[in-house]
């Protein structure tokens, strides 16, 4: 059986490393918070090219102290896409704020520039495109319509740890770059995490106040705030993996450019010329979508949907129903295929010969 993702391969050949950072954070006494996390940050903030970093408990809650560090409140209104994961329109919701989607591009599967205009009204406070599957939106068009209306920019980064656009990095493009830390993602914990990046030092400083408790000193709270802070065990696992993210992303991109060998005449390639794709999926399109599935799972590989609903098509979020064509094609025939850093040849061949032996016309 061929995966989807093997987070058991990924960590193997760091066991030692990672026990060296865990008995440091156990030896210490220091579980939440402390050093471990301060480093995390500085660490992060330079990979990625942003002045601030800031570890908080998920990508959610990354999303969330964005939003609510941009000033996001009750009768504002934020623009999002319905093809994404939940967690960028719940934040919104958590806010007050409303949500506003528009539909994606075919191409990139991310927001497109050319439906936001339209979108925006008065009570408009923020843009917030996600880079999915670890593809970059389409920034500057969108930068461009943000700063002509005044707008913040939060970058829903979950997928993109390493993706570029035009040689910037996601999450160094906007006001905000909000990173999950969740065990699949490109960059993931052994549990749960997440990180803002940002440039302004009065952002970066209103976050670090809100994921802890509002405190700017012991049992001194200045702002209604959360429990949303980075365990110090997950940051010091992170510290290792951040060292070896990259090459990760290169192996990602070489199985992403064996697909489209493998798969020539079947499959269309999705990286834009102005992208740097960093594969958190690679997802073929098929309007026979689920017997393919079970057509690979017969052959012992394993797939996924992500993501099998749009988000305005959920029951919490239907009063955001509206027209999304693109968002609800791609829902319907998206699936994704088995891929990881630690995939070999014979698997990449195995994976592309199976998706061949399936009608390859209805594959795309
Ligand atoms: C994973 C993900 C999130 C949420 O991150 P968590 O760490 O699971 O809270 C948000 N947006 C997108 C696009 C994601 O993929």
């Amino acid at each position: 059986m061929i995966p989807l993702i093997d987070l058991k391969a990924n960590l193997r050949p760091l066991r030692e490393e990672v026990r060296e950072a865990v008995d440091r954070v156990l030896d210490s006494g220091h579980y939440v918070m402390g050093p471990d996390l301060a480093a995390l940050e500085q660490e992060y903030a330079a990979w990625v090219g942003t002045p601030h970093a800031i570890g908080v408990n998920s990508g959610t809650s990354a999303l969330h102290l964005a939003l609510l560090a941009a000033g996001v409140g009750p009768g504002d209104e934020v623009i999002t896409v319905p093809f994404t994961f939940v967690a960028t329109v719940a934040a919104i919701r958590y806010t007050g704020a409303t949500p506003v989607l528009v539909d994606v591009d075919p191409d990139t599967r991310t927001m497109d520039p050319a439906l936001v205009e339209a979108a925006i009204t008065t009570r408009t406070k923020a843009l917030l495109p996600v880079h999915l599957h670890g593809h970059p939106a389409d920034m500057d068009p969108l930068l461009e319509i943000a700063r002509r209306h005044g707008l913040t920019v939060i970058e829903d980064a979950a997928q993109a740890h390493g993706a570029r656009y035009r040689d910037r990095a996601a999450g160094s493009l906007g006001h905000f770059g909000c990173f999950s830390f969740y065990p699949g993602k490109n960059l993931g914990a052994a549990g749960e995490g997440g990180m803002v990046t940002c440039h302004d030092p009065a952002h970066a400083e209103r976050i670090r106040l809100l994921r802890d408790w509002g405190q700017d000193r012991k049992y001194h709270h200045a702002l209604l705030g959360f429990n949303y802070r980075l365990d110090t065990l997950q940051a010091a696992i992170l510290r290792v993996k951040l060292r070896h993210l990259d090459g990760w992303n290169d192996l990602r991109r070489a199985h992403a450019a064996r697909y489209n060998q493998l798969l020539e005449g079947v499959v269309t390639p999705t990286e834009a010329p102005w992208a740097r794709h960093v594969y958190h999926m690679y997802a073929v399109r098929s309007e026979r979508r689920d017997e393919l599935q079970q057509w690979l799972a017969s052959r012992g590989v394993g797939t996924g949907m992500h993501y099998p609903i749009a988000v305005h098509q959920q029951p919490p979020f239907a009063d955001l129903a509206g027209d999304f064509p693109v968002s609800e094609a791609l829902a319907r025939e998206v699936l994704s295929l088995p891929m990881f850093p630690e995939m070999t040849e014979e698997q990449l061949q195995t994976v592309a010969e199976a998706v061949r032996a399936f009608q390859p016309s209805m594959v795309r």
